[in-house]
Parts: structure tokens; C-alpha cells; sequence
């Protein structure tokens, strides 16, 4: 897809401010008059004033996504029908493509040739796949061996589903929980992050646009404490999808006790990623850089543990180390950016504290390991940073760091490095570079993790599961995976004698 239509600069999305929520169909202040300030990464300085959606929003939000379901306006409404608005959507993001790239880099930091490239096409691509399981969810007849029964299955809706998303592709992350959610006729309560709220919100008015009946969609932006937590509390909520970290994954969980909400979780990552000596090495480095400096290594598959084979470990340490010393740090905006900043002041603290108890530890750096000049680049910025001298111990091999740091690690044995890649708290994904397919195999079979990725990474589709294994969370999204997430089976006993 080419990226055309309105350019950012002729949209009207943020001449009135503050930004209000969606509830209900209508554009509302928070109930409280609150608002709260969403930061351009890239400069540190504030971007919009935004409403900050607390449990009272929360409260209206989810009567009016009651009230569409209950109605009926949307769950019977025809598949059909249901698939042509998901189908127009993405004609809208296609048709605002220039805008939300834009938006989202301004908003999250994140390069504009990746938000052109990657997260609007990928977002409209992601209504398109789901529009198109509207018209496909069918039950069973079963063959019970009981006389005289006729016995089917219905694939019903949950619900009311509220969804919590993260900052790291905020648009993505909101079609990754829209479009199954209402192509399967559930009606949503959505709650951006708070880093990153605009480009949900101007979704929501493309939504509108669309013509999607009142109340279906609800965006309450606000805080994960208050307005996350209402929503994951609510008991008249039948169901969370929630991506973010696991820690308050473990949180949404508890939350959800009350009315025993069904709950999706997709979490936090330490992802192994595996160079064996028989790969083709230069695609393999650069393989390497892609899953840990892609969007700033914030992404929960981040390839942040790099085992090398030892017999080749010091050629892919400086091939890595001269690649990134070639990546080009700028603003986001900048079509040369390879590597914006981080998202917030919090998360620059973050990652900045790893790389000092990395070194503190004993771990070395090849490359990075501070903040590039402040004055010319005054946003969140770190530098791509590689960790050689790392032992498996390590806290900065252990935790997530959601931030470009990579720890590189040699090994000498396939059931060596398939034990050391599996020691973790989590397991949402995994890397083998190898061109010996009894290697591909075997790696595969070995490796605890939701997704394995073969002589490439990062690899998404609409149409793949994705999801975790262990502390990586509950459930698939994307696929026909998700749809299980999203609809719940019904068994019919007609008795004919
Ligand atoms: P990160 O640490 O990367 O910011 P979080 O897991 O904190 O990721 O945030 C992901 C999403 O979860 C955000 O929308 C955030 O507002 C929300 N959130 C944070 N804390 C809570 C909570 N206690 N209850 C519900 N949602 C929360």
C-alpha cells in the first residue's frame, strides 16, 4: 500500500482541545472536567490535552456498550452488514493513511517510515481480515449418540468487552483488539494508554465515520490505576483483553475475580533469539538488529538475548556492533530515522537503569550505553546498546528492559542453548537462525514460546496466533485463534421424537 490521503497538518483532529472521549456515540468531556498532558517524544514537550476518563466515564462507557449489545444493534445486526463497516474502516484508515502516521509518530516517537510502512497499512489490513470472519462464524452439528436428538453448536458474542492496550503501537494494538472483538458482535470499552492516546482517539471519529451505531465503541482515555482499573473491576464487563506488562497483567487478573470476567492476557517478553554457525551470518546480524532495535526495542517480542555460537560469536558481535554504529538516531518525523526515542521520561529511566546495573554487574558494552547529546536530540533518547561479558545470571538478562539493549551470549551446544533460552519467567517468542533443517526442527519442537521465528523475526500477520507461553500470558489474538476469545459456544439439545 502507498501512503496518501490528508496530511497531518490539514487535519483538524487537534485544533480543539482538549481531545475528548467517545461514549455513547457522542464526544464528551470527562466527568470530572480532568485532563491530563500527552508528550511528542521526540521533543519532550507537550503535544494535546487530552480528557482523563476516570471509573465515572468508565461507568458511562460500559452502560453504553450495554446498551448497543443488549439492543441488539449490533451483535444482530447481519454478519454481512457487520463486515462491511470493519471493511469501510479500512478504507478510512487507508484513506487517512498520511495523517495517522504522522499522529502516531508525533504521539509514541516511533520512526515515520515505520508508521508509514508498517502500523497504518498493518492496522487496515487488520480490519480487512476480520471483516472478512464476520460471515464465517459457524457452529457444528454434533453426533451424539443419545436416539432422537438433534444437537448443534451457536458461536455467540461475549459481551461487553473492555480492552486495555499498551504505548508501544498503540494503533496496531487497538485494531488487534477491535476488529475480532466486533466482527464476532461483542460491543468494546477501549482504553489507550496514557502515554499514547491520540491515535485511538482519532480512530474513533474514523469509526464514527464509518458508520458504526452508537455506543458499540467506547474510548475513555485516562490512567491504568484509575480508568484501567475500573474497567478491569466493572462487574457488568463480561471480558478483558488486555496487552502491557505482566506485572499488571497479574493485576487484571485479580481485578477480574468479581464477576469472573473471561480474560486475555498478552505480557512481557525475554525473548532468546539463536545464531547457530551454519547460518548465513550477514543476514543473520541483520536479523538480529531488526528484533532488538525495532521500534526502539519496545516491543514485547524484542529478540533481547542474543545467544551466538561460540566458534562465530566475536564475528556477529562486531558485525552487530558496526550495524548499529550506523543506525541513525533522530526525531521521529525525520523519513532518515532509524532510531527514535523512547516513549516517556519513565521509560528512559527505565531502560537507562538497566544499562547501569548491567555494568554495575560485570557486563561490558561493544557499543551505546548512554544518552546521545541532549542538546541535539533533547527527547527521550538512548543509544542502541550492545552487552557482551553477560552471564545468564545477570539481572539485565533476566528482565525485560523494553528499551534498544541487547545481551549477547555464546553457547556451544543445541541442547545447551534450547535449556538456557527456555530459563525464563516467560515465553512469548523465539529466534533460530540455521540453515540445517534438523536444527530448524529440533529448535522449534524445543523452545517454549508462542511464536518461533526461523531465518527471520518479528513476523505479524492478521492471520498467525500470536501469543504466550508461561508468564507471556492467556489466549491468542489474530487468526482464527482470537475467535475463541471473543465468542463463547452454545450447545443446542432439540429432542425430535
Ligand atoms: P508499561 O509498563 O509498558 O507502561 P503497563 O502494563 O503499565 O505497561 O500498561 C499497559 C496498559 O495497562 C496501559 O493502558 C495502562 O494504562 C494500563 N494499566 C496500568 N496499570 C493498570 C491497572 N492497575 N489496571 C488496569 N490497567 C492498567
Amino acid at each position: 500500500m502507498t501512503i496518501t490521503g490528508t496530511d497531518f497538518t490539514e487535519s483538524t483532529f487537534l485544533r480543539q482541545q482538549p481531545v475528548k472521549m467517545l461514549i455513547g456515540g457522542q464526544w464528551v468531556e470527562a466527568a470530572s472536567g480532568k485532563t491530563f498532558e500527552t508528550m511528542n517524544p521526540s521533543t519532550g514537550q507537550v503535544l494535546a490535552k487530552v480528557a482523563e476518563g476516570d471509573s465515572e466515564d468508565i461507568d458511562r462507557a460500559v452502560a453504553a456498550a450495554r446498551k448497543a449489545f443488549e439492543s441488539g444493534v449490533w451483535p444482530k445486526l447481519t454478519p454481512s452488514q457487520r463486515g462491511r463497516l470493519l471493511w469501510k474502516l479500512a478504507d478510512l484508515i487507508e484513506q487517512h493513511a498520511e495523517e495517522l502516521a504522522q499522529l502516531e509518530t508525533l504521539n509514541n516517537g516511533k520512526p515515520i517510515k515505520y508508521s508509514r510502512g508498517g502500523d497504518v497499512p498493518l492496522t487496515a489490513d487488520h480490519f480487512r481480515y476480520f471483516a472478512g470472519w464476520a460471515t464465517k462464524l459457524e457452529g457444528d452439528t454434533i453426533p451424539v449418540s443419545i436416539p432422537n436428538m438433534f444437537t448443534y453448536t451457536l458461536r455467540e458474542p461475549v459481551g461487553v468487552v473492555g480492552q486495555i492496550i499498551p504505548w508501544n503501537f498503540p494503533l496496531q494494538m487497538a485494531a488487534w483488539k477491535l476488529a475480532p472483538a466486533l466482527a464476532c458482535g461483542n460491543t468494546v470499552i477501549l482504553k489507550p494508554a496514557e502515554q499514547t492516546p491520540l491515535s485511538a482517539l482519532r480512530l474513533g471519529e474514523l469509526i464514527g465515520e464509518a458508520g458504526f451505531p452508537d455506543g458499540v465503541v467506547n474510548i475513555v482515555p485516562g490512567f491504568g490505576e484509575t480508568a484501567g482499573a475500573a474497567l478491569a473491576a466493572h462487574p457488568d464487563v463480561d471480558k478483558i483483553a488486555f496487552t502491557g506488562s505482566t506485572e499488571v497483567g497479574k493485576l487484571i487478573l485479580q481485578a477480574s475475580v468479581g464477576n469472573l470476567k473471561k480474560v486475555t492476557l498478552e505480557l512481557g517478553g525475554k525473548s532468546p533469539n539463536i545464531i547457530f554457525p551454519d547460518a548465513d551470518l550477514k543476514f543473520a546480524i541483520r536479523g538480529a538488529i531488526n528484533a532488538i532495535f525495532f521500534n526502539q526495542g519496545q516491543v514485547c517480542t524484542a529478540g533481547s538475548r542474543l545467544f551466538v555460537h561460540k566458534s562465530v560469536y566475536d564475528q556477529v558481535l562486531s558485525g552487530l556492533t558496526d550495524y548499529a554504529s550506523k543506525m541513525k538516531l533522530g526525531m521521529g518525523i525525520d523519513p532518515a530515522t532509524d532510531l527514535g526515542p523512547l516513549v516517556s521520561q519513565e521509560q528512559l529511566e527505565r531502560v537507562t537503569g538497566y544499562i547501569e546495573t548491567g555494568k554495575r554487574e560485570g557486563a561490558t558494552t561493544t557499543i551505546g550505553g548512554s544518552r546521545p547529546d541532549s542538546e541535539q536530540l533533547p527527547g527521550y533518547f538512548v543509544q542502541p546498546t550492545v552487552f557482551d561479558n553477560v552471564k545468564d545470571e545477570m539481572t539485565i538478562a533476566r528482565e525485560e528492559i523494553f528499551g534498544p539493549v541487547v545481551v549477547a551470549l555464546p553457547f556451544e551446544e543445541v541442547e545447551e542453548v534450547a535449556a538456557r533460552a527456555n530459563k525464563s519467567i516467560y515465553g512469548l517468542s523465539a529466534g533460530v537462525w540455521t540453515n540445517d533443517v534438523k536444527k530448524v526442527h529440533k529448535m522449534a519442537a524445543a523452545l517454549k514460546a508462542g511464536v518461533v521465528w526461523v531465518n527471520t523475526y518479528n513476523q505479524f500477520d492478521a492471520a498467525a496466533p500470536f501469543g504466550g507461553y508461561k508468564q507471556s500470558g492467556y489466549g491468542r489474538e489474530m487468526g482464527h485463534a482470537v475467535l475463541d476469545a471473543y465468542t463463547q459456544i452454545k450447545t443446542v439439545w432439540v429432542n425430535l421424537r
